[in-house]
């Protein structure tokens, strides 16, 4: 805004239109109004409750803020939401970039609404940072979805650690439930680590795939088979229907092998085509059982209670990192040792040793 009425202004000025004065005031008092306006986090708490997706909204933009009176805002708004949140299915889905995520979430996440559901999409993309803007939960790729009113969708919070970017989203995930939202859609993209940080947020893990040339099993990796609890191919169309169902019978073969799951459940594998929206209902009939057997077994809620621990002690580990790596001291003493363990005039660990209490004697 600001940009525009400088422009305007410059315009104006060069037209011969004298006015640059009064409309510096005019956004002046703008901006403070809008100051004046911003929500307690009470009013917060109360829109988000009453099913607000502007308040929902605003409240995630402080969670995603470094800015410390907003962080302690978020964390009221937070405290707030706790008592009223944790009712949802919180799926992740993963694939590699082309799979047809945004596509299946599109037609997934339209399947759910005409059942009633109200659908949260959130992303974690750690990579939105280098990339100036993200790839995942981009609301331009779901069409349909953006304009259904019981469908909220978030792109991925940019921040320098996977680790943040994480936190940040399971903070939004507990504001989604506290606003009425009982699906939470996370997607991630299927390389690197962020597959491992959503499998420890969602209740469901659910592995897209497309069908390649017999080389089904070549190339995944076996860590995010062993995470996924549904391997569902897509793009099971046109020419490609026989390809896909030959990988869903290697894919169901391949998953049988894998260690039994705590969870007692055997994960399946389908095919759907998320373009002519086929095989969209039996992937939620799948989640559908899933949740069904979780909590007939108590699964469902020990798994959350185990992902609250490891959530704390995450941010336990994410929080004491960053504070020692950004003490003035360390980061001069780190860059001189660096060398020196490089040329092995030290050991790494006598080097980490001298690090670390240099540390801890600054601490006391
Ligand atoms: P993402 O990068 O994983 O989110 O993939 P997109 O959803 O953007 O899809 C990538 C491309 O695959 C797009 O051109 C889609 O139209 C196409 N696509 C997605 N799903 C299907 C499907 O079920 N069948 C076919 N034939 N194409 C699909």
């Amino acid at each position: 805004m600001s940009i525009q009425k400088t422009v305007s202004s410059s315009l104006n000025e060069k037209a011969g239109i004298s006015q640059p004065e009064i409309t510096n005031l005019d956004a002046i008092e703008q901006i403070k109004k809008s100051r004046k306006k911003q929500p307690s986090a009470k009013e917060l708490i109360d829109g988000i409750l009453n099913g607000n997706t502007i308040a929902l909204s605003r409240a995630i933009t402080l969670i995603e803020s470094t800015n410390t009176d907003h962080q302690e805002k978020a964390n009221e708004v937070i405290n707030g939401c706790l008592p009223h949140a944790n009712q949802s299915i919180r799926i992740g889905i993963t694939g590699v970039p082309g799979v047809g995520k945004s596509t299946f979430i599109e037609a997934f996440g339209k399947h759910l609404t005409s059942l009633g559901k109200k659908v949260a999409v959130l992303a974690v993309d750690p990579s939105s940072t280098i990339s100036h803007g993200s790839i995942l939960g981009d609301k331009t790729r779901m069409e349909e979805l953006v304009k259904d009113s019981n469908a909220f969708i978030r792109p991925s919070a940019s921040g320098e650690t996977l680790g943040g970017v994480a936190r940040k989203t399971r903070e939004t995930i507990t504001l989604c439930e506290a606003c009425g939202f009982d699906i939470i859609l996370i997607e991630t993209v299927g390389v690197g680590q962020s597959e491992t940080a959503v499998h420890s947020m969602v209740d469901f893990f659910l592995l897209l795939k497309i069908a390649g040339a017999g080389d089904e099993l070549q190339g995944i990796k076996r860590g995010i088979m062993e995470m996924a609890d549904a391997v569902v191919i897509n793009k099971a169309d046109g020419d490609n229907i026989k390809k896909a169902n030959l990988a869903k019978m290697e894919f169901d073969r391949a998953l049988h092998l894998f260690p039994k799951k705590k969870s007692g459940w055997i994960p399946t594998a389908s095919t759907c085509s998320s373009l002519n929206k086929e095989g969209i209902d039996s992937v939620w009939q799948t989640i559908s059982d899933y949740v069904e057997l979780v909590h007939s077994n108590h699964y469902f809620e020990e798994k959350r209670k185990e992902q609250n621990l490891f959530w704390m002690m995450e941010t336990i580990d994410e929080q004491l990192k960053k504070h020692f790596y950004n003490q003035p001291k360390i980061i001069e003493l780190l860059e001189s040792t660096k060398n020196e363990v490089q040329d092995n005039a030290i050991s790494p660990f006598a080097a980490a040793k001298i690090l670390l209490d240099n540390y801890f004697k600054n601490k006391e």
